[in-house]
């Protein structure tokens, strides 16, 4: 852990701004910053303060580990009745020929392809398909921990679980008993987007609400279901729109503490409806990933994507507030390189991984999906001139 008093004299004799020099004392000294603050560190900080700052906060809670997992992404489809703007990857029935639908078989043999593979997750998203509803999915992940009982499912946003639901006209509650009891183990945090019923209006109007996205996962965590939760940046959003949208989560895992993870997703511009916006620039990913570290408070892990991001990116925000930099993905995991990112070809083995993780001088530490250790690469010897 970060000595305190020389992460004070260099945050506080950089600092000439009275605000700011409160709200960095607050942080040092545990004290939650109010939305306001989190508004102020947006509007008004530097990023060598935000940095220093999110460091302090990231090592107090994590030392200098970097997370990642072994896991494989399956995407059933990308036939989608929503059509949000920002959305590159979607395809709606009506130009079907364009989009994909794997059969069970194809999903099952997939699992199969990887019986002696130590992955430990499978993590399974897609497209709101109008045929593959409830039932269909909860007889999926049967067969699926058939084939594979030790592989944690984490699966369908919670604009995916809406839509199920309401479909088969059962509440959230029975409908997440179903998949639980059928061997859904956790939610992934996608489909938040950005809260704010205005903006939320205007980029994504028919897909469930913030409520929704809230209760719906509210009702995971009660069920004994844990959950990441995902923010969309740099669209068309102010500061005061993300310091909200933190703030509702904030609220709701202090009342649940049921979120492993915050997962800040930048906005790409290829391929969608809004593609005359211009991406925010790295700086401003790296400012908002600290923002967010520095703000969610009860939340023990950030996130960087490495595939939406890029690797370079991603190994800079692990001094910017990051802990965590998700698996060794394969190439099955198509929404970002359709959106425009540097990742084409989003696949990383573990020791690249623990190399990207060693590079940037931090602890690289292979975890499950509920951050237990798997293994602790710190020893492994790794050649970082070549
Ligand atoms: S973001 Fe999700 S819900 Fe929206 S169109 Fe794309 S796949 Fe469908």
């Amino acid at each position: 852990m970060p000595e305190h008093s020389t992460y004070l004299t260099s945050l506080l004799e950089a600092q000439k701004d009275v605000e700011l020099r409160k709200i960095a004392q607050k942080v040092l000294d545990s004290v939650r910053i109010s939305a306001y603050e989190g508004q102020l560190l947006y509007e008004k900080a530097s990023l060598g303060f935000l940095g220093l700052l999110a460091n302090y906060v990231r090592e107090k809670k994590n030392g200098d580990k970097v997370y990642f997992n072994r896991n494989i992404h399956i995407e059933p489809t990308n036939i989608c009745v929503y059509d949000c703007k920002f959305c590159s990857y979607s395809r709606l029935l009506k130009h079907k020929e364009e989009g994909w639908e794997l059969s069970e078989n194809q999903i099952l043999d997939k699992i199969r392809s990887y019986q002696n593979e130590p992955i430990t997750e499978v993590h399974i998203v897609g497209g709101v398909h109008p045929k593959m509803g409830l039932h269909y999915f909860a007889s999926l992940i049967k067969k699926v921990k058939e084939i594979r009982p030790d592989l944690h499912v984490k699966a369908f946003t919670a604009v995916e679980l809406d839509y199920m639901c309401r479909k088969a006209k059962v509440s959230y509650k029975e409908g997440l008993e179903i998949l639980k009891a059928h061997g859904q183990d956790s939610l992934p945090g996608g489909g938040a987007e950005i809260f704010d019923e205005t903006i939320r209006k205007e980029i994504c109007a028919d897909k469930c609400t913030a409520s929704e996205w809230l209760e719906i996962h509210e009702t995971a965590h009660q069920l004994g279901m844990p959950s990441n939760a995902t923010m969309l940046y740099g669209h068309l959003e102010s500061f005061a729109h993300r310091i909200d949208h933190m703030e509702r989560l904030r609220q709701l895992q202090d009342k649940t503490g049921g979120f492993n993870t915050f997962i800040p997703l930048k906005f790409r511009n290829k391929g969608n409806q809004m593609s005359h916006l211009k991406e925010v620039s790295r700086i401003e990913d790296l400012r908002n990933y600290a923002v967010s570290r520095i703000f969610m408070d009860n939340f023990n892990h950030v996130k960087a994507y490495w595939p939406m991001i890029g690797r370079t990116t991603a190994q800079m925000s692990l001094n910017f507030g990051v802990d965590d930099v998700d698996g060794t993905i394969d190439d099955t995991t198509k929404i970002y390189s359709m959106a425009g990112s540097e990742e084409q070809s989003p696949a990383l083995t573990t020791s690249q991984l623990v190399r990207l993780i060693k590079e940037a001088g931090r602890r690289p530490i292979e975890r499950d999906t509920v951050y237990n250790v798997v293994k602790d690469y710190s020893k492994e010897e790794v050649d970082l001139m070549h």
